[in-house]
């Protein structure tokens, strides 16, 4: 058992969230993530509408009793998104924990803090992570470069980014990009955070509702197989290297690439059809370097109980032991 002040302001047994995730943060995933007790967060828009998740936020509830949120993340978009209707929808649902992502969140925030919404600000600058905690979020994901996703234009990882977030928030702070195993989490700790978030790594769990091929071909990663794309755009991806994200490269490589000249390869309809069919080149699907860490498909029971397992003995055992016993003399 590890306690933080993450774990104890959010009313989670273990230090460990399961971010939002485009088309993969749903109800199975989420319940058994809360159940493994961690903190799972449903991705507001992979459900198409707010109605649908109000829906799948009662379904959610219907297979777990332990805490969950809704991650609300505010990027650019090929269509426009009823922001504000999906966060009344989460209010009116009486979901305690949002996380928001991608943009200040300051907008949101009366209506959350008038629910009395916990709100966890995931970001990828120490002057956002800053920021938010001034406007009044209840705590921090930092997300490193290494992480899936959108990692900002700074291109900090986290063995920077994380301790130099950490001497400027007093809020709790949660540790993303890069996390995957125990020595994560307790490296996190040591950096200053109060816990770890992970993406990919949940991905490749049992109950993840994604095709087998798409936590095969993470298992078969290394670190190096990730791309970025969207450099030039300036709203930059971390996604999976595959025909796709190749070709998204060269176009941008000419210099004067728009959104335009990629959407067709670059849509999330097509990506979630990579992560429903498993044909890994079907569109762009997002995944950390993480995957060089990720060796097996377990469920997230398993995986949760053996980063708790293993997180002890390293801080029990293996640091510990470099500490030599003190003579009584020294006492
Ligand atoms: P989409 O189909 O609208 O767009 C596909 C991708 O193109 C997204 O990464 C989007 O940010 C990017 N894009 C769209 N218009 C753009 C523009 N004008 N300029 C630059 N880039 C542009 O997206 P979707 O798959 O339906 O996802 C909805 C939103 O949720 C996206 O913004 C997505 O990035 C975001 N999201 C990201 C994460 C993550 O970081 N892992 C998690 C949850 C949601």
């Amino acid at each position: 058992m590890i306690s933080t002040r993450f774990t104890e302001i959010f009313g989670i047994e273990h230090p460990i969230v399961q971010g939002g995730m485009q088309n993969v943060g749903v109800a199975e995933l989420v319940s058994a993530v809360a159940d493994a007790g961690a903190l799972g967060f449903l991705t507001a828009l992979t459900q198409p509408s707010p109605e649908a998740l109000t829906r799948e936020i009662a379904r959610t509830r219907g297979m777990t009793d332990r805490p969950f949120g809704v991650n609300l993340t505010i990027l650019p978009t090929l269509k426009p998104i009823p922001y504000e209707e999906y966060a009344q929808a989460v209010v009116e649902s009486g979901i305690e924990i949002v996380e928001t992502a991608g943009n200040n969140p300051q907008r949101f925030l009366p209506a959350f803090k008038a629910a009395g919404i916990k709100v966890v600000h995931k970001c990828t600058s120490v002057r956002h992570a800053v920021k938010a905690e001034k406007i009044g979020c209840d705590a921090i994901s930092i997300d490193g470069f290494e992480c899936a996703g959108h990692p900002g234009e700074d291109d900090i990882p986290g063995l920077v980014l994380i301790p130099c977030a950490a001497d400027r928030v007093s809020i709790p702070m949660i540790a993303s990009g890069g996390f995957g195993d125990a020595r994560g989490l307790v490296a996190a700790l040591a950096l200053g955070a109060d816990g770890m978030n992970m993406g990919t790594r949940f991905m490749a769990t049992r109950e993840a509702p994604i095709h087998d091929n798409i936590k095969q071909a993470l298992v078969a990663a290394t670190e190096r197989d990730t791309a970025l794309i969207f450099r030039s755009l300036r709203n930059t991806a971390r996604v999976f290297r595959n025909a796709v994200s190749d070709e998204v490269n060269s176009i941008e490589a000419g210099g004067d690439a728009t959104i335009d000249d990629i959407k067709h390869l670059v849509s999330g309809e097509r990506g979630k059809q990579a992560l429903d069919t498993g044909d890994t080149d079907a569109g762009i699907w997002s995944a950390g370097m993480v995957a060089g860490l990720i060796h097996d498909v377990p469920t997230c029971r398993e995986l949760v109980d053996r980063i708790m397992r293993e997180a002890v003995e390293i801080i029990d055992a293996r640091l510990a032991g470099m500490r030599p016993a003190v003579p009584a003399s020294a006492l």
